[in-house]
């Protein structure tokens, strides 16, 4: 454990907020303040034909980019405008393509689906993929720095390969083709013990508006609790409490069979288990209110404890659960114990590895290299995503705002894609379309969807949560510490931690720690209090109207509190700064607390992803899990659709 005794700084000078560190806030050297203008005024800006282009012009490389990326200024206004009847423009020009499959959405399903159609239909079969960030990928986003001189990567989105289950049959065959195996990636390419190796260990930050005392409690999960915990805030009773939920075999629910138990489990939030079946301090409910944050992006008040039990949180090693689904609904909790999960592995940039080798397969020689190794340090050259000539296309930068079935959808011959770039709107034809966007966008590109599917797809909420990655000139105030992750309850972050280690290819994590490295810090906006989907509305709205001054600040506020003992000085150690901000992050999975009980076959998102005519819809939003193995199955069953 290790009291804060330098004064905490906090004047924006103390904090660094005038150093010239790599944060501009431009997209296509447009500053952003002309492009988050509203949608019919970007219409009429000069300079909106040639931001149409941008992809194709020498030196475009968005991973580089620093300041606000993820859903990133310019990618979202016309969206919001259509959803709000604000008028789009309404007569787009005819681009005269026509293509065999026209994809709306470039994250991992809709270029698993654009593969997929060609695997399926041949080599020549003609797709356009199309996508309204100015890069591809989707969630599975690359943030790449250079930092004196050496390649550094970090995930923006998709932190890993890993989900509950083991990959289906689709998912798998789609990793094949790539030439992932995960399973030979996770023991040679990546360390996760590289940080345990040199005596580092997971801290927790307790911060004193919620507790009274700014102090880190080094070695969670390692050191024994009496230990951590003699000299904090917490009273001899929360200490009790403490040691009861992490180490105690206490059944809380005694007399109860293991079905009785997992059914009341599952109809009370995790923080209800603490404080009225477990009577914990409220200190220490309050410790554990963010635990969920990572896998869900709310709080302990609005999961179920059963799903806290299922992905392993403490309080129930004396309460004799038995693995599988419960009698209520036949609802499996979360959690990998009951299928061993999917093999686990990290690539430096996350999952957009693997979104790089999907577009390797649909444009080869626009990723140069042939193995998913060297996929990793490959320079993308985007000026080759949307040639002419090529079978397969990707188009960014552009937002759809209307996929109409051309004819009666029973007989429908394709479908017309109308999408805004640059300010003005274009149309392309498929015969086939595979919508992988935003489920809960579709409503708004189909409106002649049936209402009760529309309806279904308005329920598809989405989790909104932040990723951050921060350069540092070293680590050593982390070595000093002792530490390599820190958990932050009361934090404007959640939770950071130091950039995984990983070996592949040419490249290599940051081995020493007076090397430059990076650090991966996570905000969930969540509104304890409210249900699970009003509280992602009001975190979105938040996250919406946050400067990026504002995460600055936080960033380095919150970096400099929690490592002021290590020697730490947010003005001098803190290089470059890249927040990705995911206002439609995690796609819904069923909340056993707030969701209605039926059966999975009457659940949004099936009733959602009915086929329409000509046209079939993707995305992990479609499978009711935000994880890879979900986007690339939904992305098959999608294009089975389409050629059966
Ligand atoms: C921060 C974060 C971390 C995650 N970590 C993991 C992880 O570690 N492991 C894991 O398995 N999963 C993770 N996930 C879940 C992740 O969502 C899925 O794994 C997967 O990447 C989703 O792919 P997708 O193609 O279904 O959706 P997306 O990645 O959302 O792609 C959809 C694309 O469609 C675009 N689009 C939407 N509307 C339109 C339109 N009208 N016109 C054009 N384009 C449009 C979107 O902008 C986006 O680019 C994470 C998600 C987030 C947000």
């Amino acid at each position: 454990m290790t009291d804060q005794q330098t004064p905490p700084k906090t004047s924006d000078v103390d904090l660094g907020m005038d150093r010239p560190i790599s944060r501009r806030d431009f997209v296509h050297g447009v500053a952003v303040s002309a492009l988050a203008a509203p949608l019919l005024s970007a219409c009429e800006l000069p300079g909106g034909g040639a931001a149409a282009a941008a992809q194709d012009a020498p030196g475009y490389y968005p991973p580089l980019l620093n300041g606000l990326r993820g859903s990133h200024p310019g990618s979202f206004e016309a969206a919001h405008a259509l959803r709000d009847g604000n008028g789009l423009p309404l007569l787009p020009s005819a681009t005269h393509e026509h293509y065999d499959l026209v994809v709306v959405g470039g994250g991992i399903s809709g270029l698993t689906a654009a593969h997929l159609f060609r695997q399926k239909a041949g080599p020549q079969a003609r797709v356009l993929v199309l996508d309204n960030h100015d890069d591809f990928g989707g969630h599975a986003k690359r943030n790449e720095f250079n930092l004196n001189g050496r390649m550094r990567l970090m995930n923006g989105g998709t932190l890993l390969i890993d989900s509950p289950r083991p990959y289906g049959p689709v998912a798998a065959g789609v990793m094949t083709s790539l030439g992932i195996d995960a399973v030979e990636l996770g023991k040679s390419a990546w360390d996760p013990a590289f940080y345990t190796n040199l005596g580092m260990k997971a801290a927790a930050f307790l911060d004193r508006e919620t507790f009274g005392v700014d102090k880190l409690l080094v070695g969670i999960g390692s050191v024994p609790p009496a230990q951590l915990l003699a000299g904090t805030p917490f009273s001899a009773r929360a200490q009790d409490d403490f040691i009861r939920i992490e180490g105690g075999r206490t059944d809380f629910l005694p007399g109860l069979t293991s079905d009785q138990k997992k059914d009341r489990l599952s109809r009370m939030s995790y923080e209800a288990f603490l404080r009225d079946v477990v009577k914990a301090d409220p200190l220490v409910v309050r410790f554990y209110a963010a635990r969920t944050h990572g896998e869900w992006g709310v709080g302990t008040d609005a999961i179920s404890a059963l799903d806290c039990w299922g992905i392993g949180l403490p309080g129930f090693a004396g309460m004799n659960l038995a693995r599988g689904s419960t009698a209520r609904m036949g609802f499996t909790p979360a959690g990998y114990a009951d299928t061993g999960g999917s093999a686990r592995y990290h690539f430096p940039d996350g999952n957009a590895s693997i979104a790089r080798l999907l577009v390797r397969s649909l444009v080869p020689d626009a990723v140069p290299g042939s193995t998913a190794s060297d996929v990793v340090t490959a320079r993308v050259d985007y000026a080759k995503l949307d040639r002419a000539g090529n079978p397969a296309r990707i188009r960014l930068n552009s937002l759809v705002t209307r996929v109409r079935n051309i004819g009666d959808p029973k007989s429908a011959t394709g479908a017309e894609v109308t999408y805004v770039r640059g300010g003005r709107a274009f149309s392309v034809s498929g015969s086939s379309v595979v919508l992988a966007c935003y489920n809960h966008m579709i409503p708004y590109l189909c409106p002649e969807l049936p209402e009760e599917q529309k309806a279904a797809q308005h329920e598809l909420v989405k989790t909104p949560l932040v990723y951050t990655s921060v350069a540092l000139r070293n680590w050593t105030a982390f070595q000093k510490l002792g530490i390599d992750r820190v958990y932050a309850p009361g934090g404007y972050h959640s939770y950071f931690f130091l950039d995984w280690h990983t070996k592949i290819g040419d490249y290599e994590s940051s081995s020493s720690p007076e090397e430059p490295t990076l650090v991966h810090l996570v905000r969930t906006p969540c509104k304890p209090g409210l249900s699970e989907h009003d509280q992602h509305r009001a975190g979105r709205a938040e996250l919406l109207a946050t400067s990026f001054a504002t995460f600055e600040r936080e960033i380095r506020s919150q970096l400099g509190r929690t490592l002021a003992g290590g020697d730490f000085d947010p003005a001098r150690d803190i290089t470059a700064i890249t927040v990705n901000r995911w206002p439609h992050g995690y796609a819904p999975e069923y909340n056993a607390l707030w969701d209605p009980e039926v059966p999975e076959n009457e659940r949004a998102w099936v009733l959602g992803r009915r086929r329409f005519g000509s046209i079939a819809i993707a995305k992990c939003d479609a499978g009711g899990g935000a994880y890879t193995d979900v986007a690339m199955e939904q992305a098959g069953r999608a294009v089975n659709e389409l050629l059966a």
